[in-house]
């Protein structure tokens, strides 16, 4: 069931309070372990630079109650040297330590966007299909980034202020427990507003990342080809200009409220520490008066502890609150990887041995609709997205429904049927974009769930209606079939495809980058490299989606001339738009509602009178007047 909100996280109630819970902190620890060597650097460059920074009041003390009034010069010398040296290698070690931690967060990021990356690709199709592709990017790019922050950012604060706080402590407490324990007295002042603020500023975030993913979204969505051709051909780009100011207003007004919610917080810090610093003079000042123990170095030196004290107090006040907020990230990017795979390789899934090509549906029926393990792993939108939460699915229709059939090794196999007759899902079947929800699949009598999907893509070529080729050069979408097929190997391929003489002609031939989808080309050449891509991967299955639109009888002739071959020597199975193809199928396979309702010989078919020849007066006989029968298919296709 996908529930309207709360998909594992996706829109959980932000504000709920944070819970740290061991399990997250345990798995968090996984991917920090491999950096344990490191860590243990960084937390020992730490400790040292605090202990370094801790003597620095210590010699100004020294300076003043001992080297000024005994007027002892070598002393001075060697504390105004110290005044120098200190902060001088504390900065060294400062430095060593940032660059170990950023080795361990950058480290941890990496590991962690292949994890997410590696995960997402093997989800099934129906999971890509209900998701945008701007949230899967944030998960990669803003949560990951947000979880590297968590260990080099919070984490490491953490860590820093316990140890500053603890050495301050126990130097303030030998110098004067009184004094210290008065100084302290002031904490409880700030420490409320520390934890209000912490949870205002946690909130606004949260909603920053929300409102920072709608303003991408629409960015994603307008700012590439086919989105701003669709803002043009409707003249939308007022309205989406004027819903894009809006979006980035609120991302403002977050930035603004953020900023001053912040400022506030530390105007209250820097006056509370101001009344701990007049107590502390006003009370040392009491006592180096009335006292002799009490002296004027010891109330400079106390002053200079006093922000060591509150500062790391007051950020541990809302630590808590901070670890929580910085771990959401980790939680984001877990909830990704924790789901389930849809379609992926069983336990002891054995590779297809070497493929005869026999294709065998029995009893198959599949829904769009299915539940997988109780909920579809489908990503919801965020709070605020003008498209709103996926509703909770109630009923469940066939797409496909009882198919039975099989196509021998060889043979060419024709779905025939009316739009949205479920053609395209038997295509998907096959291959296992989808698995069927009852029934089984047969390739040479092996059950598809039982072989792995490395060798059951080695031994289907699938060609779609539409074309996709990477932004990228022709060579590079090429060799995506077969990336250690030789240059000669390609070659071939293009020329069987008849597309050689075109890339030739190109003044970067091979080496041509063919632009977002492949713009660059006209629908009839990127269907050739298509086709070049799918001779270069040389399956022993073969299933083509026969382009609806019509190309030029060149263009035609072309592709028919590249196919020839390309089908002859294997086991097609083609969704059937050309006479031809239908003509020179081996079996015509008619699919109605998601049934197969009749199967034959076009000769057979035509004589039970039923859906196939009403479908053959009113589609393909028009095409006896336009086109020659072939004696073998020749359809119009573009690869997927
Ligand atoms: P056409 O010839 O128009 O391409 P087709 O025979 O290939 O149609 P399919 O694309 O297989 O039909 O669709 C079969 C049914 O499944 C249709 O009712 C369609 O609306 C539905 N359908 C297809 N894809 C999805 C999807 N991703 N989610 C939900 N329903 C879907």
């Amino acid at each position: 069931m996908v529930h309207g909100s709360g998909w594992w996280g996706f829109t959980r109630d932000t504000d709920a309070r944070p819970d740290i819970s061991t399990r997250l902190l345990m798995r968090v620890w996984g991917y920090a372990r491999p950096y344990r060597k490191l860590i243990v650097y960084v937390l020992g460059a730490i400790v040292v630079k605090t202990l370094l920074d801790t003597m620095m009041p210590l010699i100004v003390r020294a300076l003043i109650d001992t080297a000024i009034p005994e007027k002892n010069f070598a002393l001075l010398n060697l504390l105004a040297l110290g005044l120098v040296a200190i902060p001088a290698l504390g900065g060294l070690v400062d430095v060593w330590q940032r660059r170990h931690s950023a080795i361990v967060g950058e480290g941890i990021i990496r590991d962690l966007r292949c994890a997410l990356y590696g995960h997402i690709q093997r989800m099934s199709l129906r999971f890509f299909t209900h998701t945008k592709s701007g949230e899967l990017i944030s998960r990669l790019n803003n949560d990951v980034v947000g979880s590297q922050r968590a260990i080099t950012g919070t984490l490491i604060d953490l860590i820093t202020n316990v140890v500053t706080l603890s050495i301050t402590l126990v130097v303030m407490l030998s110098l004067n427990w009184r004094l210290t324990l008065l100084a302290a007295a002031v904490l409880p002042l700030f420490i409320l507003p520390a934890q209000r603020v912490g949870r205002t500023l946690r909130r606004i975030s949260r909603q920053q990342m929300d409102a920072n993913a709608t303003m991408t979204a629409q960015m994603q969505e307008t700012l590439n080809v086919s989105g701003s051709l669709l803002v043009k051909l409707f003249g939308r780009e007022p309205e989406e200009l004027a819903k894009f100011s809006e979006r980035a207003g609120k991302v403002r007004d977050l930035g603004v409220r953020s900023a001053l919610v912040g400022r506030g917080f530390f105007v209250v810090v820097g006056l509370v520490a101001a009344m701990g610093t007049a107590v502390v003079y006003w009370l040392g000042g009491y006592l180096a008066i009335t006292t002799t123990t009490f002296q004027v170095g010891d109330i400079v030196a106390f002053a200079m502890y006093l922000p060591r004290l509150y500062g790391p107090l007051a950020a541990l006040a809302s630590a808590r609150v901070d670890l929580a907020t910085s771990l959401v990230s980790f939680e984001r990017v877990f909830e990704v990887l924790d789901l389930p795979l849809e379609v992926a390789d069983a336990p002891d899934a054995r590779p297809l041995p070497p493929v005869a090509g026999e294709v065998a549906f029995e009893s198959v029926s599949f829904s769009y609709l299915d539940e997988v393990a109780g909920e579809t792993p489908i990503l919801t939108p965020r709070e605020g997205d003008a498209s709103g939460p996926i509703r909770p699915i109630t009923s469940r229709r066939w797409a496909v429904e009882d198919l039975s059939f099989v196509v021998r090794p060889g043979q060419l196999a024709a779905l025939v049927g009316p739009s949205g007759a479920g053609k395209t899902t038997v295509t998907y079947l096959l291959p296992r974009l989808y698995d069927p929800s009852q029934g089984a699949i047969r390739i040479d009598g092996h059950d598809l769930r039982e072989v792995t999907l490395a060798s059951l893509a080695d031994a289907i070529g699938m060609v779609t209606q539409e074309s996709f080729l990477f932004h990228d050069t022709l060579r590079a979408n090429l060799l995506f079939a077969k990336p250690d097929a030789t240059e000669a190997e390609m070659m071939a391929a293009c020329k069987a495809a008849n597309i050689d003489d075109l890339i030739s002609a190109l003044p970067d031939g091979y080496d041509t980058i063919v632009g977002e989808r492949g713009y660059r080309f006209s629908g009839g050449e990127k269907q050739r490299i298509a086709i070049a891509r799918v001779i270069l991967k040389d399956p022993r299955i073969l299933v083509l989606d026969e382009a609806t639109s019509s190309l030029d009888s060149e263009s035609e002739r072309l592709i028919q001339a590249a196919l020839e071959p390309l089908m002859a020597e294997r086991t097609s199975i083609v969704i059937a738009h050309r006479l031809s193809t239908i003509l020179a199928a081996d079996i015509i396979l008619v699919i109605d509602q998601g049934r197969l309702v009749e199967h034959g010989t076009h000769s057979e078919l035509l004589a039970q009178d039923g859906l196939y020849a009403r479908l053959y007066q009113t589609q393909f006989r028009l095409q006896e007047a336009t086109a020659p029968i072939a004696a073998v298919a020749a359809p119009m296709i573009s690869e997927n």
